[in-house]
């Protein structure tokens, strides 16, 4: 099977709608991701096959969200290659998107994915997730906030909520093992203004990847000493 069919085969079985024109597009993200990724570090996943699964796959997963509309304002915090924010930006194209990632260089990355695939409404944010969420120009401004891979659960809800705008939702994408990351979590994510609202597994199509995506709603507002200074959430989380 060729990588366009395994990108259209797979969506099919996640039973997500995804046009022949945006699987063009990604492709052409996964060529320049690779060709990139032979002069910078950004991902350690090389096999074409491979990608399509763990990076195009995976990300498109969060479409089963039903949450998850083609309009209002997503942040990808710790988006590194792009992943999921490129992919769901390319499935819903009315998504205003915010790239943020602490490491400029993959930035770079994404303003050229971003030009070649000529998207819009997508902006590129350099720095750390704790010192944007301060910002009023970013905190509670978004209607969902999303992260894969970036940090533990508690961690990542001081990252995320936030960004968040009262009603909005953080969703982060996770592996079999959140259950207990939920518990060390719940904690951080009451007061972070969160509730938890749906536990989705996930299946990845053409392996034996199992998934969890956590849909945490945002009912109240974040207290204003959160998220604290850069580095605390991580070196002593709220537990
Ligand atoms: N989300 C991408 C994925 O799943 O392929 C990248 C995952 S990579 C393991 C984690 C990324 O998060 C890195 O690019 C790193 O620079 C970024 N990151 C980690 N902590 C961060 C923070 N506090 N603020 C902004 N970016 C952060």
């Amino acid at each position: 099977m060729d990588l366009k069919e395994m990108l259209k085969v797979g969506c099919n079985q996640l039973r997500v709608d995804v046009n022949e024109g945006q699987i063009d597009q990604l492709l052409t993200y996964k060529d320049i991701l690779l060709e990139w990724n032979q002069k910078m570090n950004l991902t350690a996943i090389e096999e074409d096959r491979d990608v399509i699964i763990k990076h195009f796959l995976d990300s498109i997963t969060c479409l089963k969200v039903k949450e998850l509309k083609n309009d209002g304002k997503l942040i990808d915090v710790g988006t590194g290659a792009g992943f999921p924010g490129i992919p769901l930006k390319v499935c819903l194209p009315n998504l205003e998107v915010t790239l943020l990632d602490a490491l400029n260089k993959r930035l770079t990355f994404l303003k050229e994915v971003s030009t070649q695939l000529n998207l819009s409404k997508i902006e590129f944010a350099h720095g750390r997730a704790e010192d944007y969420g301060q910002d009023l120009a970013y905190r509670e401004q978004y209607d969902y906030a999303i992260a894969r891979a970036v940090a533990s659960l508690n961690v990542l809800a001081e990252y995320c909520l936030p960004f968040v705008k009262v009603g909005g939702f953080f969703i982060c994408q996770k592996g079999p093992l959140v259950s207990d990351e939920l518990k060390d979590a719940d904690k951080a994510i009451k007061i972070l203004g969160g509730e938890v609202v749906e536990k989705m597994d996930i299946q990845l199509p053409f392996s034996d990847i199992n998934h969890r995506i956590v849909v945490i709603q945002k009912v109240k507002g974040t207290p204003t000493k959160y998220p604290r200074k850069a580095g605390k959430p991580s070196k002593t989380p709220i537990i």
